[in-house]
């Protein structure tokens, strides 16, 4: 067998990290082409040292000679690039078969399209970049005839939940509704007054995951949830009122699907990210991914809960945007970015997070985005109108 060559952007993070344990559990089958870090530069050269990739990228030529220096002297062939033209370069090359698409935030966006238009297999965690661009996005993705692979937990659960050759015709296959599970983060269950006070690093303390910072506090707001929902909107075609949510704190069914004969079909397992990212990998094979077995008996008992939307006013706002559609998703996107990250600096109390964004949606006017240029300067707009909230 043809061994399947991978780009891994955002190799040094959670999701980086996941699927690099799930590829070293089969050499016969994985091949690392490239690997991107963007701070953690000794991580990246770790990972290099273990899995010898053609090219590694870093932000800038600084840490390029650093990385180099490294890696020269543990003899090792690899060839280290600089910025982000380089990202985009090892996600379309042609020598790379699939591409894992883990970078945070918008500034994935562009290697991932870049993945996208080369026709590449697209393992996508990087939901942000689908939220701000989808309809370029997917267009793309129709032109090239890129294969798609969702490797968010809820999404990959509804991929395995409904029939094998879906064409994005819910209502051809008999689908009523999408059921996005939630845990409901950290604060689901804390009196809403104590809210105020919260800190980083109880945002960042998940009951059951273990994630990146940023969407750590993602969960914490439930704007995970939200932009999972125009996730879903874009990779499946549903209609925002035919994706709910159900906040389901144990993290074991991680979503469903319900048809219209009453049958509602999902996908379980322990919270383990390398369970999407292996059936990713392998799709439409299975493969061993180092994951606990479930332990049902263990687990006891699974319970849902309706969403509280004063609790969680994010929720609210990416239902909104995703309502008003055009740009509005992309200023979302970008508004929450920055209230996320001022939040993670000690600069913004939790609750204003939500108001960050509120007011950027408010300040900047619907228009339609039809090109790549015009999702880059949604994204602008947004962060501009959310910096100028901050003040
Ligand atoms: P992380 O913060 O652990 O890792 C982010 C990666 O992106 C790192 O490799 C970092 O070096 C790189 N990066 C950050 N800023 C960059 C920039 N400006 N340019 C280039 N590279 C940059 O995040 P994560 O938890 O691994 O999440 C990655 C993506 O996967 C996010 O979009 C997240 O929403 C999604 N996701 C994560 C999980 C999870 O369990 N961690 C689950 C579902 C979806
Ligand atoms: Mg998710």
């Amino acid at each position: 067998m043809k061994r399947q060559r991978l780009t891994i952007l955002g190799a040094t993070g959670s999701i980086g990290a996941s699927t690099l344990d799930v590829v070293a559990r089969h050499p016969e089958r994985y091949e690392v082409f490239a690997l991107t870090g963007h701070s953690r530069v000794d991580a990246l050269a770790d990972q290099c040292i273990r899995h010898r990739p053609r090219y590694a990228v870093v932000p800038a030529a600084d840490e390029a000679q650093k990385l180099q220096s490294r890696l020269r002297a543990a003899d090792l062939p690899t060839e280290v690039l600089a910025g982000e033209a380089a990202l985009e370069q090892v996600a379309a090359a042609a020598e790379t078969d699939a591409v894992m698409a883990a970078i945070v935030g918008a500034a994935g966006l562009r290697p991932t399209l870049a993945a996208v238009r080369a026709g590449k297999r697209v393992l996508l965690a990087n939901k942000e970049a689908l939220v701000m661009a989808g309809a370029v996005f997917m267009a793309e993705v129709r032109k090239s005839g890129a294969v798609v692979l969702p490797i968010d937990s809820e999404h990959n659960a509804v991929f395995q939940s409904l029939p094998a050759d879906f064409g994005g015709d819910l209502d051809g296959r008999g689908v009523r509704r999408l059921l996005l599970t939630a845990s409901g983060g950290p604060f689901r269950a804390v009196p809403i007054e104590r809210l105020a006070g919260v800190t980083p690093a109880q945002a960042c303390a998940h009951p059951n995951w273990s994630m990146g910072r940023k969407i750590s506090v993602d969960s914490a707001t439930m704007m995970n949830k939200g932009l999972e929902v125009i996730e879903a909107h874009w990779l499946f075609g549903a209609a925002p009122d035919r994706i709910d949510v159900v906040i389901h704190p144990q993290s074991v069914i991680h979503s469903l699907v319900e048809y219209v004969d009453g049958s509602v079909l999902a996908q379980l397992g322990n919270p383990d990210m390398r369970t999407p990212i292996a059936h990713a990998l392998a799709y439409p094979e299975r493969i061993e991914a180092g994951v606990a077995p479930l332990d049902l008996f263990q687990v006891a008992q699974l319970t849902f809960e309706r969403p509280d939307l004063d609790r969680f006013p994010c929720l609210k706002l990416a239902h909104r945007a995703l309502a008003a559609g055009n740009n509005a998703p992309a200023v979302l996107n970008a508004a929450n970015e920055v209230a996320v990250a001022a939040f993670l600096d000690g600069r913004l109390p939790f609750l204003r997070i939500a108001e960050v964004i509120g007011a950027a949606l408010d300040a900047v006017p619907v228009a339609p985005v039809s090109d790549l240029p015009a999702v880059l300067a949604a994204d602008s707009a947004g962060r501009g109108a959310a910096l100028a909230a901050l003040r």
